[in-house]
């Protein structure tokens, strides 16, 4: 299941179209609307998570929260869902060192998300799907996920990971590709191609230093800054609108 129309199908049993088309966006409805769309969307609300760090030296800070929002709402125009506002409070702890990273602690993080979906479920989210754009929260969400079970509650949490785009698009490059790299760069060629600059992708390097070797499958929190101290993997200048065209489509 690595189709979040197909994910989202089988939240919503039958879908409803409304007289009117309502705005998915939380922050653009009315409250009387508000009330409309949570019905409409059967109470289902996705939250995409990004988060604001570093994407090598030419793609924008708030790169994961642009995707993850683009494609959502690509998404929610084939089935009908509300969509809470900018949400970028996750785990960026390994890019504190980069200009206009933003980590906030552990517990406040948890907090935050933790009284946000408390809050999204109050105004009637059964169904919360937390769709995440950043690497960095790939542990972080399913925690979080089961420690609902810690009490009971009204509303179930759903977490839509990171997914690999089905082989059969372009042919990629690039081997060393983890961030910011020709996916990451493709993609914003069809988020915000304005926010690309491309001519500035090599002026710093995105190789794999290696400086750590640890046994597989041994797993230590420096590992990224050891590999990619300037936090960029691949080379943002093989991106292309022909491969961000197939893997947005692809999440979507
Ligand atoms: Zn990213």
């Amino acid at each position: 299941m690595r189709n979040l129309v197909a994910f989202f199908a089988i939240l919503l049993a039958m879908p409803a179209w409304p007289q009117t088309k309502l705005s998915p966006r939380w922050e653009e409805l009315t409250a009387e609307d508000f009330r409309t769309a949570i019905q409409q969307s059967e109470n289902t609300c996705l939250l995409p998570f990004g988060i604001i760090e570093k994407h090598g030296p030419h793609l924008p800070l708030g790169t994961d929260l642009i995707d993850v929002r683009h494609v959502v709402l690509s998404a929610v125009q084939t089935e009908f869902a509300v969509v809470f506002p900018e949400y970028y409070f996750g785990q960026i702890f390994e890019a504190r060192h980069e200009p206009g990273t933003v980590a906030y602690s552990t517990s406040l993080q948890m907090q935050l998300l933790q009284e946000t979906t408390d809050e999204m479920a109050r105004n009637g989210c059964k169904k919360v799907v937390i769709v995440n754009g950043h690497g960095g929260n790939e542990h972080l969400l399913p925690y979080f996920a089961q420690t609902q079970l810690e009490k009971r509650r009204d509303y179930v949490v759903y977490i839509f990971p990171l997914v690999d785009s089905p082989p059969g698009g372009p042919a990629k490059k690039t081997t060393n590709d983890m961030h910011a790299g020709e996916t990451e760069t493709s993609k914003m060629l069809i988020a915000r191609p304005d926010l690309v600059h491309i001519d500035r992708a090599n002026q710093e390097s995105g190789a794999d230093l290696a400086r750590l070797k640890l046994p597989d499958p041994l797993y230590t929190a420096i590992w990224w800054y050891a590999s990619f101290p300037q936090h960029y993997s691949g080379d943002g200048a093989t991106g292309t609108r022909e491969l961000g065209k197939y893997d947005m489509d692809a999440w979507t």
